[in-house]
């Protein structure tokens, strides 16, 4: 049995002050002894993140790293960064990463590779673009990505990871994924990493579904038999994030 992991998504959102602010609103309300709760929050909230949850269930977690050890990368964070300061967790390849930022298939592998190097669980984004839903080649376009991020990764490494299905035209668009969508393509993804690495690590390895999560649609979502938590934009900033955590 998965244990089920909801991730907050901060995104490019919450001063450090503001960031404490809402760590001491969200503490009391995601309280949880059966899912696993993460607040993946931008660099320089980092810090004051980790020093504010101390003591509680929360892990903290990185919206990106660079996948370099160190050196001239003048803006870039390093895993051995991210772990010395009490990280856990690691987005990997977010659409807003690959649209606004170029990351491609081949940066998300370097990125979970030195993730996984340095004790990180990488969160691997994945989703399809909605002319590629309508094109009927979202299974087809996930699985490359999917594909791709796992290549030189061991099937010990991979039954740790995260992956997060997300349709881009579902992220902070207020238009969720149909439950039979999001179940379909999470289930293909659990096949894709079957045939990757067998059964065993298939049912290990634990697949998000991400975008417009709330509140209200969260417990249907997370009902389906392989979808095994929420990665949270919008809706990790506010109360509501509480009741997803608790969503039963
Ligand atoms: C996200 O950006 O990972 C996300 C799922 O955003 P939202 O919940 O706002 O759609």
């Amino acid at each position: 049995m998965r244990r089920k992991i909801i991730a907050g998504n901060w995104k490019m959102n919450m001063t450090p002050s503001e960031a404490v602010a809402l760590c001491e609103t969200l503490k009391p309300l995601v309280v949880s002894d059966d899912v696993d709760v993460v607040f993946c929050v931008p660099a320089i909230d980092i810090i004051p993140v980790v020093e504010a949850v101390k003591g509680t269930n929360i892990a903290v977690g990185a919206e990106n790293l660079y996948f370099k050890d160190k050196g001239a990368f003048t803006g870039e964070i390093s895993a051995a960064m991210l772990t010395d300061a009490g990280v856990k967790y690691v987005i990997i390849g977010h659409s807003e990463r690959r649209e606004y930022f170029a990351e491609t298939d081949e940066t998300v592998n370097a990125k979970v590779k030195q993730a996984l190097a340095n004790g990180l669980t990488p969160i691997i984004c994945c989703g399809e673009t909605l002319t590629q839903r309508e094109q009927g080649i979202t299974i087809d376009f996930i699985r490359q990505q999917i594909k791709i991020a796992f290549l030189g990764v061991s099937a010990e490494e991979a039954a740790g990871c995260v992956i997060a299905y997300e349709p881009i035209w579902a992220i902070g668009t207020g238009k969720v994924a149909t439950t039979e969508q999001a179940e379909e393509v999470c289930c293909a993804i659990r096949a894709c990493i079957c045939e990757l690495y067998g059964q065993e690590t298939a049912e290990k390895i634990r697949i998000q579904y991400g975008g417009s999560m709330n509140a209200s649609n969260a417990a249907e979502l997370l009902a389906q038999p392989d979808i095994d938590g929420g990665l949270v934009g919008g809706a990790s900033l506010k109360p509501d994030f509480g009741k997803i955590v608790n969503y039963k």
